[in-house]
């Protein structure tokens, strides 16, 4: 009996280097396709079933397959289906032995002088890409690291953005956490650097800094009506749901029957499933509680998900898509409404993206009208908005109440979403790609700014999951051992323990980790008064 992997598996691919036998793929740098692949899978040919893969897994994404059930039962076939074909030999192994690697000879391409002195790097951001990088410094060097983050709470995307019905997932940050008390890590929570205090200043305490600020700004259509109240992008709408301090509670209405979504990514995604599942699953997360308040009254039963090209060109994952179809009294439907996207779907070969929708029901949704009886997710390729139209309210102010489309189809819906990628902000004293919206570097060396670096979706914008970040912040914080191994960072002009005193003067109210702590016990204790893993605190004060 095999271990099988799951659809919350993160990538960061911790169970590749914990199996004996080498069952794992893809495996990142090894096999061409790691960065497209939405998922790793457990060869069954191989597997020797002795549950390694599973303790490594920071999102319990691993299992074996005689526990499945449900809809996890297609994932024994899934891990299976991605060897068909595969001769043993491409995994190293011996045909005749299948569960023995061949090893090959030892590679030590790199490794630090005996004499390196311990560096002290801040790094800016406390998401998944700056817990790597964090990681990565203190795991392989003597390193200090100094964590800030200019909110009150650390975590970045795994608290605010990681789906709340996905808590496997969002275990990887009790991985992250185990270094926040780390004797080698201190914490700045509650600071703004580029605001409240400049790189530049801390750059003079550290000797390094490592910006992983993200990409928090969604990217806007730019269409008549965008502006209009119900009108949101899909990092405030994802803000929204989970509780995060620049959203306000009231931002979100669902007091209509049909909410339209722009986009096709795994985001989309998500708030599809989080307008549509049974709220009874919501009230056992930890869903913002106005955002539950809003799910338990919410009128909406139709979501409508458009998609500017083909079902072949869709941005969502396989495992995304399946647990949508899953999702217990809401029907997941493709609205053929023109024919095209049913020829292409019937025409996809097995293993097209487009493939992935030949289970999915299809007929011609009529989205100008009042939703059918039911709760439904439609999919309707080929669609592009053209404008948001409303009107002004009982309270004056003018809200979304039709959604047109360029074919002239007039949408009705009291909620848009446009959920089309996340941009980086500019941050005063970097450099900005205003295309991108991320931070111009070569890997990962920010360009024009000393012993400054960058990674995650500051650096390479916003593709990719949680796990994806680990080979990219060990990427990057290679960049800046080579370079502090060659000299290239300069000298440290001021002691690092100024470095608390110098923000503490900018910001007196900056937290640490013992008040991040108390954060978690507060939360945790309103949690488990409800049966709930925590009740998040949702604005800056009651944070702080
Ligand atoms: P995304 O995957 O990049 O998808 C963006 C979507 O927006 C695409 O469908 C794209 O269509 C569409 N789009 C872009 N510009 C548009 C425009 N001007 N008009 C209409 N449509 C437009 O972005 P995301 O959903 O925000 O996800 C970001 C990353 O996070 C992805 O790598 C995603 O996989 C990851 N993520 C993963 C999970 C998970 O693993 N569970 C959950 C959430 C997010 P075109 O292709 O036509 O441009």
């Amino acid at each position: 009996m095999a271990f099988v992997i799951l659809q919350n598996c993160c990538k960061d691919a911790s169970c590749v280097a914990a199996c004996p036998v080498n069952c794992i793929h893809p495996v990142p740098g090894e096999d061409g396709d790691y960065d497209t692949a939405p998922m790793l899978y457990v060869d069954p040919r191989v597997c020797i079933d002795c549950g390694a893969c599973a303790d490594a897994c920071p999102v319990d994404a691993v299992v074996p397959a005689d526990t499945l059930s449900g809809p996890e039962l297609a994932y024994a076939e899934i891990n299976a289906e991605h060897y068909a074909g595969t001769p043993l030999e491409a995994s190293g192994l011996r045909p005749d032995r299948p569960t023995f690697r061949d090893w090959g000879r030892p590679s030590f391409d790199w490794s630090l002088p005996s004499d390196f002195a311990p560096l002290h790097v801040a790094v800016v951001g406390t998401g998944p890409a700056g817990m790597y990088a964090a990681e990565h410094l203190l795991l392989h060097t003597a390193s200090r690291v100094t964590l800030i983050d200019r909110l009150p709470v650390a975590g970045g995307l795994v608290r605010y953005g990681v789906a709340p019905d996905h808590p496997g997932t969002k275990r990887i940050g009790d991985t992250f956490a185990r270094l926040y008390s780390h004797p080698r890590v201190r914490m700045l929570l509650g600071v703004e650097v580029g605001t409240d205090v400049s790189f530049a200043e801390i750059g003079e305490h550290v000797d390094a800094v490592v910006v992983a600020t993200g990409a928090s700004e969604g990217r806007r259509l730019g269409v008549p009506g965008e502006d209009l109240g119900g009108s949101l992008s899909g990092p405030e709408f994802v803000g929204w749901y989970n509780g995060h301090p620049d959203v306000p509670a009231d931002a979100v209405r669902l007091d209509r029957e049909r909410a339209v979504l722009v986009g096709t990514g795994n985001v989309a995604l998500d708030i599809a499933r989080i307008l549509s599942v049974d709220p009874e699953v919501l009230a056992g997360t930890d869903l913002a509680d106005h955002a539950l308040a809003a799910r338990l009254e919410s009128a909406v039963r139709e979501v409508v998900v458009l998609s500017r090209r083909g079902p072949e060109h869709a941005a969502y994952t396989a495992p995304e898509l399946r647990a949508l179809s899953h999702l217990a009294g809401v029907e997941l439907v493709v609205d053929d409404h023109d024919g095209a996207a049913g020829a292409t779907i019937d025409a996809a070969a097995p293993g097209d993206h487009a493939a992935l929708l030949q289970g999915v029901p299809r007929r011609t949704v009529d989205v100008s009208g009042a939703p059918a009886p039911g709760r439904r997710i439609v999919l309707r390729f080929g669609a592009e908005v053209a404008e948001a139209v409303g009107s002004a309210g009982p309270d004056g102010a003018a809200r979304v109440e039709e959604v047109v489309l360029r074919d002239g189809t007039r949408v009705p819906a009291g909620l848009l979403v446009t959920s089309i990628g996340y941009r980086g902000r500019p941050i005063q004293g970097l450099p900005y790609d205003d295309e991108r919206g991320t931070v111009p570097n070569e890997h990962g060396r920010v360009d024009g700014a000393a012993a400054t670096y960058v990674v995650g979706w500051a650096k390479r914008g916003s593709s990719g999951g949680i796990g994806d970040n680990r080979t990219d912040a060990a990427a990057t914080v290679r960049t800046l051992l080579d370079d502090a191994v060659a000299g290239r960072l300069g000298p440290r002009k001021r002691s690092t323990r100024a470095l608390g005193r110098a923000v503490r003067r900018a910001r007196p109210d900056v937290l640490d980790a013992k008040d991040l702590a108390r954060i978690e016990r507060t939360e945790r204790a309103a949690g488990t008064a409800q049966g709930r893993p925590r009740v998040k605190l949702t604005t800056t004060a009651d944070l702080r």
